[in-house]
């Protein structure tokens, strides 16, 4: 047994086995299939050998983790008779004559593409499970005959959900993960306060940065604790039973917690606190409700165009917005523009390197340079918008021209679609306040728009002046700094004056020792990871309960 001591990036505990995250991708190279017979027959070959491996995996995972988590094997393994997906292969390889790891690659891409953009949350996930698929073939065609058997016996073991180790993990690295299959996640360097961090919050998985674990680990059992920031390698039976207690010790928590959905977030002075949830995709939204959140008040685009390999159109992003819009009905659900750059960087924007990306060409500042992004993206929200109550948040603001012209944007987006004869309703607009100069012209700002929505990882990255990937300054990086509470101190003071609305959807909305801080200072709304949703409502309204049995 070993522990070694990280960072805890997302709190809660896993226990399972290692499986290192490779950084290199298998290189697929294009090779001329001389004999294409020959090869249809290679592929069919491969195709044969994933079915019994994932047959035997199914029955294994059934044995370990019972039918209904074993049922993605059997899924993956429907998926190797799925016809559009054999006709591409076969086309590929009859037709264009090209080898069949190459044609396996090809349809990886395409089909994950195609089945991550659409809307459906459960058929968005199976792009997850193509790539599982593909990558299982690519691997038994490159073992070639006969060398398959000790292979396979060796990844078995890792086919059961487990736990990600990786020396660095990037927000697109995440939302490409099998969700369904990841316990935990653990990298060697990485920054708590990283996108990628907060991503693993609002997925509710346990998650450690900057673990020193050496390399070749892989189905090694482990405990992964990221309340405490660390891991337990190989446990003994003592820590193992622990550790399994404390895990129930937190089931119970939060079936305690349950007794709380369908009430209403109530401050003991009687104020209405509109408690919401934080997502980065279509998905999140069952935990949402799962979590009995009274709307979303933050979705991060961006994660969505993070998974593709190409813009994504205005009518699939129309069906995703639309389909929110319809789950939570009626409720608020807040989509926040484009927050594209510094650590998110879709490889098709080919966006410039730059020597300082945290304070580079990012979010509104891409959209106002390239328009038409952004103008695609109103288009969808204001036409999903008559299926529902949404909102559009505006990342990065520092001045007030960033405003108007965004407005202008809206304004002509409103018009074309009055021009076309589509529908669309009302759309609140609000903007994040994250950087100090939109805090310090936050009056002027509030009377352009409808909301204030406070960034606190952001508005603490660029008041303390600290990179927030930066891990080695992690120790500085303290949100709790009084310059940070002074500001959204201030900003508070600025939206009530003008009459509208302000909330927190950073980090800091689910820190609960801060939150009868924010109650005093008279914030209006907290958005936080769904997981945290009735933590926080019990913290809120508990303080209403004691104040009644006082009185
Ligand atoms: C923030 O900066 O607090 C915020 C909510 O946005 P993000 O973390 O996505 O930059
Ligand atoms: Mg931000």
């Amino acid at each position: 047994m070993n522990t070694i001591t990280g960072k805890g990036a997302s709190g809660g505990i896993a226990i399972g086995r290692l499986k290192e995250l490779g950084k290199e991708k298998r290189v697929i190279k294009k090779g001329k299939a001389e004999d294409a017979k020959a090869e249809l027959r290679r592929f069919e070959a491969a195709r044969e050998t994933a079915s019994c491996e994932l047959r035997e995996i199914y029955e294994k995972a059934v044995r370990e983790v019972g039918k209904e988590n074993a049922a993605i094997f059997e899924g993956q393994r429907m998926m190797l008779c799925d016809v559009d997906y054999l006709d591409f292969v076969w086309n590929m390889i009859e037709e264009k004559s090209v080898n069949a790891e190459y044609a396996v690659a090809l349809a990886r891409d395409d089909f994950a593409a195609m089945l991550a953009k659409l809307s459906d949350p459960y058929m968005k996930e199976r792009a997850a499970d193509v790539r599982d698929v593909s990558e299982r073939l690519l691997r038994i065609l490159a073992q070639g005959e006969g060398k398959e058997g000790e292979e396979i016996e060796k990844d078995k073991d890792l086919e059961a959900p487990y736990i990600i180790l990786a020396d660095d993990l990037t927000p697109s690295d995440t939302m490409q993960l099998n969700r369904n299959r990841v316990l935990a996640l653990i990298s060697r360097k990485g920054s708590i306060n990283s996108h990628t961090s907060v991503l693993a919050r609002t997925m509710n998985i346990p998650s450690l940065v900057c673990a020193p674990l050496k390399k070749e680990l892989d189905g090694r059992l482990a405990i992964v604790d990221g309340d405490s920031g660390t891991v337990i390698l190989e446990p003994d039976e003592e820590t193992l039973h622990l550790y399994q207690n404390r895990m129930k010790e937190e089931e119970k928590r939060k079936k305690r917690l349950l007794c709380l959905k369908g009430r209403q977030t109530v401050t003991e002075g009687g104020k209405q606190i509109r408690l919401y949830a934080n997502i980065s995709a279509a998905e999140d939204v069952t935990a949402v409700l799962e979590n009995d959140a009274e709307g979303i008040g933050l979705f991060r685009s961006e994660f969505f165009y993070l998974q593709g390999s190409d813009f994504p159109t205005e009518q699939e992003q129309f069906y995703v917005y639309k389909a929110l819009a319809e789950k939570m009905e009626g409720k608020k659900v807040v989509i926040r523009t484009l927050d594209i750059g510094a650590d998110k960087q879709p490889p098709y924007f080919h966006l410039k390197k730059e020597k300082n990306p945290a304070l580079g060409c990012r979010a509104i500042r891409i959209c106002l340079k390239r328009p038409e992004i952004l103008k695609t993206q109103l288009r969808a929200i204001y036409q999903a918008s008559a299926y529902g109550n949404l909102a559009v948040l505006v990342p990065m603001i520092v001045s007030l021209w960033e405003v108007k012209r965004v407005k202008e944007l809206i304004e002509e987006v409103q018009s074309e679609l009055l021009h076309e004869a589509v529908p669309f309703g009302k759309v609140e607009l609000g903007l994040m306040i994250e950087t100090p100069a939109a805090v310090m012209i936050a009056d002027e700002l509030a009377s352009e728009v409808d909301f204030f929505s406070i960034g606190t990882n952001d508005l603490t990255q660029y008041t303390l002046a600290i990179d927030r990937q930066n891990e080695s300054l992690d120790l500085f990086y303290d949100s709790h700094h009084p310059a940070v509470l002074r500001m959204i101190q201030r900003v508070i003071d600025s939206a009530h004056k003008a009459g509208i609305p302000v909330g927190i959807c950073g980090e800091l909305a689910a820190d609960a020792s801060l939150t009868n801080l924010f109650l005093k200072m008279g914030i209006d709304e907290l958005s936080v990871s769904p997981a945290m949703v009735l933590s926080i409502r019990d913290k809120i309204v508990s303080r209403q309960k004691e104040s009644e049995e006082k009185h």
